[in-house]
């Protein structure tokens, strides 16, 4: 079974455009505003398309362009200012912010109410305790994939390889949420290929092109594959699964690209129109 993000991506935004249109009707403008790093092309195009998308479900958003002169202090005052602004209803601080800025300190900064990318260690807080909040985009995504296809993380192994703070931890706690056995991985872990194929789930989340083989992968696992990689000589992104030998023995795959990435920025938007709505 293919974990098609990209179909229920589209149709998930279709319904927050009839969202979005209710909240127009009351005087609600969903509003994003993004502060990105203007001197990095990766950056630019992945706000440019998630911009893209929130237009066409009817969000509005202004982009903050910061370069080598952005001083801390005018960061602190734009994430204050944006937070008390009652017309702006999320902030994304698009990673990676400049080099010389604290991006940590920034993230502090930011109102949990306004955090709709779920990374900021408020809502990090709020995930580890089961608090109400925004949850982190990507693995939100990955869950939200699970339930359409009816998939049960009750009981099952998961293993999540990557511990990084927007998505290995992140992952790792909401499937415990849900009530699966989690192993987390990371660089350090010995016997990986043996951890991976005990698991009844598998989240790759490493960075690390094709690095998981048919031998990480136990007949019949779930395969949740959030690598995006660049390959010199191959067109687009490549995953950390190699999706040809994998999906073959898995029950069930996601794609790259197809699978988590376009999940990931609709549950962005999604996590929006929660904040506007909040508003009404
Ligand atoms: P990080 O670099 O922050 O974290 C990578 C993690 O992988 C680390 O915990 C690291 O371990 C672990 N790791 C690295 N090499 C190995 C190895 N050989 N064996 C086991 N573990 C290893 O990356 P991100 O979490 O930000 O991103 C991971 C991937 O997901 C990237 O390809 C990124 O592009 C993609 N991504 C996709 C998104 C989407 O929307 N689909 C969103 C965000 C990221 P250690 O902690 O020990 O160093």
């Amino acid at each position: 079974m293919i974990l098609d993000g990209k179909s229920l991506g589209k149709r998930i935004r279709e319904e927050l455009a009839k969202k979005v249109a209710v909240l127009r009707e009351n005087g609600i403008v969903p509003r994003l505003d993004v502060l990105v790093a203007a001197q990095d092309p990766s950056s630019l195009t992945y706000v440019a398309m998630k911009q893209r998308w929130a237009e066409q479900i009817g969000i509005i958003g202004t982009q903050w362009p910061m370069d080598a002169n952005t001083t801390e202090s005018w960061l602190h005052d734009k994430i204050d200012s944006l937070n008390d602004d009652p017309d702006v209803h999320g902030v994304l601080l698009q990673h990676p912010l400049p080099k010389h800025l604290d991006e940590p300190a920034a993230l502090e900064r930011l109102g949990a109410e306004k955090d709709v990318d779920g990374i900021s260690p408020q809502s990090l807080g709020r995930l580890l305790t089961g608090a109400p909040g925004f949850r982190c985009a990507t693995p939100l995504g990955m869950m939200r994939l699970l339930d359409e296809y009816g998939i049960e993380c009750e009981g099952k192994h998961a293993v999540v390889v990557g511990r990084s703070v927007i998505l290995g931890k992140p992952a790792a706690l909401m499937l415990l949420e849900r009530n699966a056995t989690v192993t987390i991985c990371h660089s350090r872990t010995p016997n990986l290929r043996e951890v991976c194929s005990s698991a009844d789930i598998l989240v790759a989340a490493v960075g690390r092109a094709e690095m998981f083989g048919a031998d990480y992968v136990k007949p019949g696992a779930v395969v949740l594959d959030a690598g995006y990689n660049k390959v010199e000589g191959r067109k687009g992104d490549v995953g950390d699964v190699d999706f040809e030998a994998v999906s073959s023995i898995a029950s069930a795959i996601t794609p790259v690209p197809g699978g988590i990435g376009p999940m990931t920025v609709t549950m962005l938007l999604s996590n929006v129109v929660t904040a506007a709505d909040l508003r009404l």
